[in-house]
């Protein structure tokens, strides 16, 4: 099949977003939501039977993040919810005159609330709260509006951005096999949005030195693997979706358990949905009506 080469980023950036004076956050358009509709609606007909679906606000218990061993890993990437405490006259005498000085924010401490840096860190305690799981494993269906301290904003990496994962919880069987599927699937999915895909072994983006060696050994392990594709260009392709395999990590850290009594291994399956709307304009052009058709019917625009 030959496919549009993805042109004029910026234009099309343009054309579907307004800035809102700050990198990477975006007032999004209507034209873009449908695109984004059309997606929550193909991925929902991919839900397998039986699966508990979830919607997760943008912020998350602090304590919850730093347990799963976040700050170990991407520090640099998370946003924590400050306010200011203390009583009206402190408070007073530091927003006076703000604008014009910076005192007000760095009177500001942190709650116990950090921004959603994915969709699936809330789902591992509520799983261990109910006790052990049945026998086939559980599968979940997560949304969440997350946000990533990251350090440049090319098109498609935002700050403030929607993910959408699929998980399962299970034996290390149920895990892998679900990954695999999924990883077949994902190019079936590609294929009927007519978007030129290929899917790759990679690293997360582990903080410092130490995270280089992280990388190479997540790698090794072949635990995560994405779905690229070409946005900013073909020699640098963009990640729209993920496949991760956690081994037991969440489930030693939560005290997951499975039917059997053993700890449960995890994985999930995360669509970067503002990505994967932009590589579907980026591919085919701004104006919805000239996408191929078999995209526009998958979803329904
Ligand atoms: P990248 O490879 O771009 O650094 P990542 O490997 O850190 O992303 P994951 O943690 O696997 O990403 O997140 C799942 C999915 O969420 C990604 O495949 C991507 O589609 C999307 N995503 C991650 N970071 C961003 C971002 N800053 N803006 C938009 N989408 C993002
Ligand atoms: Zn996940
Ligand atoms: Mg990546």
């Amino acid at each position: 099949m030959n496919y549009a080469a993805p042109t004029q980023i910026e234009s099309i950036v343009h054309a579907l977003f307004e800035p809102m004076g700050t990198g990477g956050v975006y007032a999004r358009t209507s034209r873009f939501e449908r695109a984004i509709d059309g997606l929550v609606g193909l991925i929902s007909r991919y839900r397998a039977p039986q699966t508990e679906v979830f919607k997760f606000p943008p912020v998350m218990s602090r304590k919850q993040l730093e347990r799963s061993g976040y700050l170990k890993s991407f520090p640099h990437l998370l946003g924590c919810v400050s306010c200011l405490h203390g009583q009206e006259t402190e408070i007073r005498a530091l927003v006076d005159g703000a604008g014009a000085s910076q005192d007000w924010a760095s009177a500001l401490s942190a709650t116990d609330l950090v921004l959603a840096p994915a969709a699936c860190y809330p789902l591992y305690p509520i799983v261990a709260a109910r006790g052990r799981l049945g026998e086939s494993g559980q599968q979940f269906d997560v949304t969440c509006d997350c946000f990533r301290h990251e350090s440049s904003y090319e098109a498609g990496r935002f700050q403030s951005f929607r993910m959408r994962e699929y998980v399962c919880i299970g034996s290390p069987e149920h895990v892998l096999a679900f990954r695999h599927d999924w990883m077949e699937r994902a190019k079936e999915f590609a294929d009927v949005l007519a978007l030129p895909y290929r899917i790759a072994s990679a690293s997360d983006p582990f903080f410092g030195r130490a995270g280089k060696l992280m990388a190479v050994s997540q790698v090794e392990q072949e635990l995560k693997f994405e779905l690229l594709i070409p946005v900013n260009s073909q020699q640098n392709p963009t990640a729209c979706m993920s496949f991760n395999y956690h081994r037991d990590h969440f489930g030693t850290t939560w005290g997951i358990e499975t039917a059997a009594g053993n700890v449960a291994h995890t994985g999930c399956v995360a669509f970067g949905m503002d990505r994967l709307a932009l590589a579907l304009f980026a591919t085919h052009g701004i104006d919805l009506q000239k996408w191929p058709k078999s995209a526009r019917e998958a979803l329904s625009v």
